[in-house]
């Protein structure tokens, strides 16, 4: 298949990683930075579904071409699925990723139910057409942070059927049963389904 160029709208260099492994080779990622949007986007919707579509949106407005975004949330069966859209700034605007999880911690004190999933939104708009796909993986929230790998929530995060947390576990093994990934693989199956 002819190379194909990708545009996420992220500067997360994180993600950016994640999906460039996760994507077959003849696809090519650029993100904010590399198709030169600068300015910040704002993320106040109420979903994430919403929040994803306002940076494809965006994105898409500037460059008039096929254009995806992503937006992830980890939601906690004990917190009512909170963070959810709070995730990346559950601890406050400064979103730290540290101060994130402390908080997280701090208020799954005595649960016992510590399970939770991450959901990631992708949002495509492909020949000024939106779409979306959803993945997710299911796991338990850690009692302290295990882990120097991956990034954000990862050291507290261990996947079903794994005794370690993302942050411990092969970035190969993350990548490839993470909610990023499931997500991930419904757009690349569009994409070459539609190329
Ligand atoms: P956003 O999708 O960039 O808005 O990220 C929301 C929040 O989820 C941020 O705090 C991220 O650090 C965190 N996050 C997103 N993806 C992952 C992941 O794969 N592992 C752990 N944390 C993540």
């Amino acid at each position: 298949m002819d190379q194909q160029i990708l545009i996420g709208a992220t500067n997360n260099a994180h993600k950016v990683k994640e999906i460039s492994a996760m994507l077959p080779s003849f696809f090519v990622l650029q993100s904010l930075r590399d198709v030169g949007y600068l300015d910040e986007i704002i993320e106040d919707g109420k979903t994430l579904e919403e929040n994803a579509l306002i940076k494809a949106r965006t994105l898409h407005h500037f460059l008039n071409k096929n254009v995806f975004s992503e937006d992830t949330g980890l939601e906690v069966t004990a917190l009512g699925g909170a963070p959810g859209v709070h995730t990346a700034r559950y601890a406050g605007e400064q979103k730290n990723d540290s101060d994130n999880i402390q908080l997280l911690l701090k208020n799954l004190e005595g649960r016992e139910d510590r399970s939770a999933r991450f959901r990631t939104i992708i949002a495509l708009i492909y020949n000024h057409k939106e779409y979306l796909f959803e993945g997710t993986v299911e796991g338990q929230i850690a009692d302290s942070i295990m882990g120097d790998g991956g990034f954000g929530y990862d050291p507290v995060f261990i996947p079903n059927g794994y005794a370690q947390t993302f942050a411990q576990l092969d970035t190969g093994i993350k990548n490839s049963i993470s909610h990023r990934a499931n997500a991930v693989s419904k757009l690349v199956e569009f994409l070459i389904g539609n190329a």
